[in-house]
């Protein structure tokens, strides 16, 4: 874990850090290169309570290089 999603974790109500690592987990990050797809808390990162498909800047470990990610939540 990113030392955000600690830090996150422990000040936050146990309800509450429960449902930011279940949505973190719910958005993935999509490698516009190569397509490979890692969830947002997978990479270290948080998102929650969080509309829209931003784009990200982020490192891609099947392209060994920062590349441009397409986030989109998973699920209904
Ligand atoms: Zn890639």
């Amino acid at each position: 874990m990113s030392r955000a999603q600690t830090f996150f974790l422990r000040i936050l109500p146990r309800a509450w850090a429960v449902s930011m690592e279940a949505e973190s987990r719910a958005w993935m990050a999509r490698c516009e290169t190569c397509g490979s797809e890692r969830s947002v808390w997978d990479l270290g990162g948080i998102r929650w309570k969080a509309a829209g498909n931003p784009r990200r800047w982020l490192g891609c470990p099947s392209c060994g290089a920062p590349t441009w990610h397409k986030l989109h939540k998973k699920g209904p």
